[in-house]
């Protein structure tokens, strides 16, 4: 592999280049350099992870900080800088709100920095939507070209390359597999012990959720210290092996370069195929980067803007964007939770995922043939910064804090919901924000389908049914984005935005060049050689966490590449 040059030499080129070094990036890089493929990894984040020089060594720049996360974007993307734009629909105009929007950390490793790396499969049911259920109305739901059991080695390779901690037998509602996990569960949160036993009160089937942060020592990083900054905030002693383990062996193997703070502007073609990216470096130099294969592993709202900045045209490229619909059951206990300490999230249910008698009913009473909810995280707020911020100032705000109802008494759940794929919900270039480099933006159009919306309202009441049972002396729902009027919509611009994190479909995979972007090893139909390997390939939302199944389909990805 020629190496990334000085300003003399314009050109670089290898076997394959990397476009993002998150969850999906990293795991095409280890399974390409484990055959010996040459790879550059193209990030346009700044690099807080590895030792460049010397891969062998972890940097140690993550801090149990919140402002420095949360306030001061550390691990970026800073919304000044590089935002973005949203509209509810083409109604509104071009845009309602720019900054924010689904945000992920743009920064070495990707969003598996800040995730606190809950990694659940899917169920088999969720490749197979359409023919199990049938159609919705309104949605453009299908089935996948791959199925569970296709993808279950798969599964088991990507947690054990990334260290998952779970109990295989706990989870009555788990699709099956070939293995325990690589390590038991860590410890459980003291709230969740009192969650779970209330949801199995109720009839729930709570669980330790399989977690991407050790439980003991594993693979050379040690076990979780149960700091409390898992969510939002990067790892400070490297237990979360999601990317981080990756992106280690990909270049401890020697045939891996990685290049941080540099933005892919384009992908080159030339006679129907790629020939390389375009890439711009912190000072603004630009350079191309010759390779036979590109993977765009940037995810699911990057990835269709680079496509469409490349001058891409398949009509669905940003068409089918999913993130799943979240619906917050929370109240206040009459006694301290101690949310302070654990990873953000230890236990999850899966009972809002199943089509069941009750489910169906609600459908019914909807209107539906048929409505699914999603995974169930029980958890508390944990920074007192963020809690301060909500308290009036004054003589009341020290009292507040010293009682804080806000946070050592609040318990909650997130249940993350299926989001059916729509046509009209995308990513497109936003005709005129431009980021910090003079690029457009990346423009999301996005409007919950009613499925959504009557999921929510059926599990939501079940949500405050168990925090009645822990003894919440009030409890309350709420989604994200907001039910409210659209006139409320346009007087609280945040709200209407989703907050999810867990974003997908933009480049949805299939058989068919006419329904899909690329086929089903994520291989653009109309360019063979430019991979997709990141949850933009998935054809519906599931409710689970989305990285561990596309690190499980970016390695099956990578692994038809090298044959
Ligand atoms: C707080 C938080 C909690 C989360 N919790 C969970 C969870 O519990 N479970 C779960 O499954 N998921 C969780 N997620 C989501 C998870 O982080 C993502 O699913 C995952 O990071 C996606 O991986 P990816 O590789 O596809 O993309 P990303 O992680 O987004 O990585 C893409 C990378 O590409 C880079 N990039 C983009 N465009 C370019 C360009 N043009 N040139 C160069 N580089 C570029 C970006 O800077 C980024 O580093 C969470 C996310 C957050 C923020
Ligand atoms: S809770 Fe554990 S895995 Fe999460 S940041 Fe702290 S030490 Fe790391």
């Amino acid at each position: 592999m020629t190496r990334w040059p000085d300003r003399d030499r314009p050109a670089v080129t290898a076997d394959a280049v990397i476009v993002g070094s998150g969850p999906g990036g990293a795991a095409v890089a280890d399974v390409l350099t484990q055959a010996g493929w040459s790879v550059v990894i193209v990030e346009k984040g700044r690099n807080h992870l590895i030792d460049l020089a010397d891969p062998t060594r972890l940097l140690y720049d993550f801090s149990n900080d919140e402002i420095k996360f949360f306030d001061r974007w550390f691990l970026g993307p800073d919304p000044m800088v590089e935002p973005r734009t949203f509209r509810i629909g083409p109604e509104d105009g071009e845009r309602l709100h720019v900054g924010e929007v689904n945000s992920i950390p743009t920064t070495v490793g990707g969003g598996g920095t800040h995730a606190d790396g809950k990694v659940p499969r899917f169920r088999e049911e969720d490749f197979e939507l359409l023919s199990r259920y049938g159609p919705i109305e309104g949605a453009e739901v299908a089935d996948w070209p791959v199925g569970y059991d296709e993808l279950e080695p798969f599964y088991a390779e990507a947690e054990r390359a990334i260290g998952v901690a779970g109990d295989a037998t706990a989870n009555p509602f788990a699709a099956w597999r070939s293995g325990p996990y690589p390590m038991p569960p860590g410890a459980p949160m003291y709230g969740a012990t009192l969650s779970t036993a209330a949801a199995e009160e109720v009839g729930l089937h709570p669980y330790a959720a399989p977690t991407a942060a050790n439980s003991v020592p594993y693979d050379g990083r040690p076990a979780c210290n149960n700091c409390g900054f898992c969510a939002f905030a990067g790892c400070p002693i490297h237990a979360k092996g999601d990317p981080v383990a990756l992106l280690q062996r990909a270049l401890l193997s020697g045939h891996a370069e990685l290049l941080p703070e540099t933005f892919v502007t384009r992908v080159c073609t030339e006679n129907g195929r790629a020939t390389g990216v375009e890439a711009m470096d912190a000072d603004g130099t630009r350079r191309t980067i010759g390779a036979r294969v590109v993977v765009l592993a940037a995810g699911a709202i990057e990835t269709p803007r680079l496509m469409l900045l490349s001058g891409f045209d398949h009509p669905l490229i940003g068409r089918h964007f999913m993130v799943h619909f979240q619906t917050f059951g929370f109240g206040t206990l009459p006694h301290r939770l101690h949310a302070e300490r654990g990873r953000a999230v230890t236990h999850v249910h899966d009972d809002a995922v199943l089509v069941d008698d009750d489910a169906r009913r609600a459908a019914a009473a909807a209107g539906l043939p048929w409505l699914r909810g999603g995974l169930v995280e029980h958890g508390g707020p944990a920074h007192p910064i963020e809690e301060a911020k909500r308290y009036p100032w004054g003589a009341r705000h020290p009292k507040l804090m010293r009682a804080s109802p806000m946070r050592d008494h609040l318990w909650g759940f997130t249940m993350q919901g299926e989001d059916l794929p729509q046509r009209g919900n995308c990513v497109d270039l936003d005709p005129d924000v431009r980021d910090a480099r003079g690029f457009p933006v990346a423009r999301v159009t996005y409007k919950p389908h009613r499925h959504e919306l009557a999921a929510s309202d059926h599990h939501g009441q079940k949500l405050l049914e168990v925090l009645r049972v822990m003894g919440a002396n009030w409890s309350g729902t709420a989604t994200s984005p907001s039910l409210r009027t659209d006139t409320q919509w346009h007087d609280d611009r945040t709200s209407i935005v989703p907050a999810s994190r867990h974003v997908m479909g933009t480049t949805r995979m299939g058989d068919d060049p006419a329904t899909s972007v690329v086929d089903r090893y994520g291989a653009m139909h109309a360019l063979p050689n430019v991979v997709v390997a990141d949850s933009s390939v998935f054809v519906t939302s599931a409710g689970y966490g989305p990285t561990l199944t596309l690190v499980a389909l970016a390695m099956r990805a990578a692994g038809a590449l090298t044959g």
